[in-house]
């Protein structure tokens, strides 16, 4: 059985519609895929009508923004209930924070001497309801100013840079019970990746354990194996769920293809019992 529990459709920042992302994922030779668009539940329902015809079972899930210590940290959640009032209005207050980021992000460019505007990021972002600087990216690529995502948040996009402007995120330690409290999972996502290492210390995933976190990212394109080797020897102390995902983003991040990490079925059968919700409900 393989399992991938990590995906995004272009509900948020992937480039394949919810419906074609399930059907890659069956191609892919995948049992499993979960759905976890950024702060975005809007992908399901028509990811789920495909994955009933294509006879693969769809995860519903999100990977939500949130902080902690000053850092960014992206928190998996599966199968909570999207109509829970709690979880609808905190990822509204993180979407609005995202509206009004964009607009500030290309005033901060413009005014660094980059010459885009609204309408060049909304022309990548089409549809979705979580615009946002990977849409910047595509239009500063699409501009030719700079080669790839990559490179744009490299050098213009993230902290410390010309065009990087802060957003409202959630406090982990307050998403954490919110997101159990909507009957969900919460499962860190890359815990080491992109230098989230210094604020995710073994006795601070013990901390968030108290919290309610279930289970933590091990198998991750951002994990070195020795990054993975010591994260699983945390998981089997804490007795936190291990899973392994490709954080697929179309064609919108590369070396991220469906299936490049699995979850461990005994891993995943753990982590659905822990839910609230049924798989189908
Ligand atoms: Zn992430
Ligand atoms: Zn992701």
């Amino acid at each position: 059985m393989r399992i991938d529990l990590h995906t995004h459709s272009s509900a948020s920042d992937g480039t394949d519609t919810p419906g074609d992302l399930v059907r890659e994922a069956a191609s892919a030779g995948l049992d499993v895929v979960a759905l976890t668009d950024h702060d975005a539940m809007s992908g399901w329902a028509e990811a789920r009508e495909v994955a009933d015809e294509v006879g693969i079972t769809l995860v519903p899930g999100l990977e939500i923004s949130t902080r902690h210590g000053h850092r960014g940290v992206h928190l998996l959640g599966y199968l909570p209930d999207p109509t829970d009032p709690a979880l609808a209005l905190e990822l509204d207050r993180i979407l609005e924070g995202r509206t009004a980021r964009t607009p500030a992000i290309v005033a901060a460019l413009r005014a660094h001497g980059v010459d885009i505007t609204e309408d060049d990021v909304r022309r990548e972002s089409g549809g979705s309801v979580a615009a946002g600087r990977p849409h910047v990216a595509d239009a500063l690529a699409r501009l030719g100013v700079v080669r790839d995502r990559t490179e744009a948040f490299a050098t213009l996009l993230s902290p410390g840079q010309p065009g990087y402007v802060n957003r409202y995120a959630s406090a982990l330690e307050d998403m954490i019970p919110l997101l159990v409290g909507a009957g969900g999972v919460a499962v860190l996502a890359h815990p080491w990746g992109r230098g989230s290492r210094s604020v995710l210390s073994a006795e601070a995933l013990a901390g968030l354990k108290d919290l309610g976190l279930a289970g933590i990212e091990v198998d991750h394109q951002d994990h070195s194996a020795a990054d993975r080797a010591e994260l699983r020897g945390i998981a089997a102390d804490l007795d936190l769920v291990v899973t392994g995902s490709s954080d697929h983003h179309g064609l919108g991040k590369v070396d991220h293809d469906l299936g490049v990490n699995t979850t461990d079925p005994e891993q995943y059968d753990r982590l659905l019992s822990l839910a609230r919700n049924p798989l189908d409900g």
